[in-house]
């Protein structure tokens, strides 16, 4: 694969988009960290399901919130493995609720993880990958860190600030050969989504379906892997089936 010998890091991959683009960078034939903070018996299963199909992987525990947590994320992936050429910022929450109603913890919870926790890991990435000089970053973002989207103003304003963070960390750490993109999914099947009723999203979506986590996982493997993709950086890609055009 594309990324034989290359070592990947996907945050909260333990179900979800993490999930799916864990096993495709692993497919690609990256030895694959699997961070997660909670549930170590879904992380696992993505590790064994990795090593079922020949590939490499371990577990590692970390809140990505954390900055202490994030330092022994970062030592336990070198200790590990080694280096890394992969970077998938893709822990996210959501708490919604409309502003005049949205609580203080409410709005940190989300931007602590979303917005800082990828700050956390991408600033931890950039000390090996500078070192490197090679390195490709995919920050996941959301349609709603792009068009905002009505009872999710903490979310979308994570989302937003990943965008900049992301325009800002290409324009630094570009010279060295370090790629910095953000991949923005509009309704995409997992957890995260299933409460919501269908009909009124599938209104808004010109392809009338929403998006599996493995068509992320594939623009991620692009990203991160493809040559095609090397001279790419500091964009914002929309996986939406067409809901938010510019
Ligand atoms: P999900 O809830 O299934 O997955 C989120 C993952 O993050 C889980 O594995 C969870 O355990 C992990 N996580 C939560 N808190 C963490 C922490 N503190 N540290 C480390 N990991 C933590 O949802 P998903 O849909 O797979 O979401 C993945 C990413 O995609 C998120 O950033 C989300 O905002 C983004 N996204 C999802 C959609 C969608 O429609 N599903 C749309 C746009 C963006």
């Amino acid at each position: 694969g594309l990324l034989t010998g290359k070592v990947a890091l996907v945050t909260g991959a333990g179900r979800g988009i993490g999930r799916a683009c864990a096993l495709a960078l692993a497919l690609e034939g990256a030895a694959v960290a699997v961070n997660y903070s909670r549930s170590e018996e879904a992380a696992q299963q993505v590790v064994a399901a990795i090593e079922a199909a020949g590939g490499l992987a371990v577990a590692l525990k970390a809140d990505v919130a954390d900055p202490e947590q994030v330092e022994r994320l970062f030592t336990d992936l070198l200790a590990k493995y080694g280096r890394l050429d992969a970077l998938v910022n893709n822990a996210g929450i959501t708490r919604d609720g409309l502003i005049l109603r949205m609580s203080l913890e409410d709005w940190n919870d989300v931007v602590s993880l979303n917005l800082t926790g990828t700050f956390l890991c991408l600033k931890a990435a950039s000390r090996i990958m500078l070192k490197q000089r090679s390195g490709r970053v995919v920050n996941i973002s959301s349609t709603s860190g792009v068009a905002g989207n009505a009872g999710q103003a903490n979310y979308s304003a994570a989302k937003a600030g990943v965008l900049g963070l992301t325009r800002s960390a290409a324009r630094e750490l570009g010279s060295r050969g370090i790629t910095v993109n953000a991949v923005a999914p509009g309704f995409i099947a997992t957890d995260m989504t299933s409460a919501l009723e269908l009909e009124p999203i599938l209104a808004q979506v010109p392809l009338r379906r929403v998006g599996q986590p493995e068509e992320v996982a594939g623009l991620v493997r692009f990203l991160c892997a493809d040559p095609a993709a090397a001279y790419i950086t500091g964009q914002v890609i929309t996986i939406d089936g067409g809901m938010v055009t510019a």
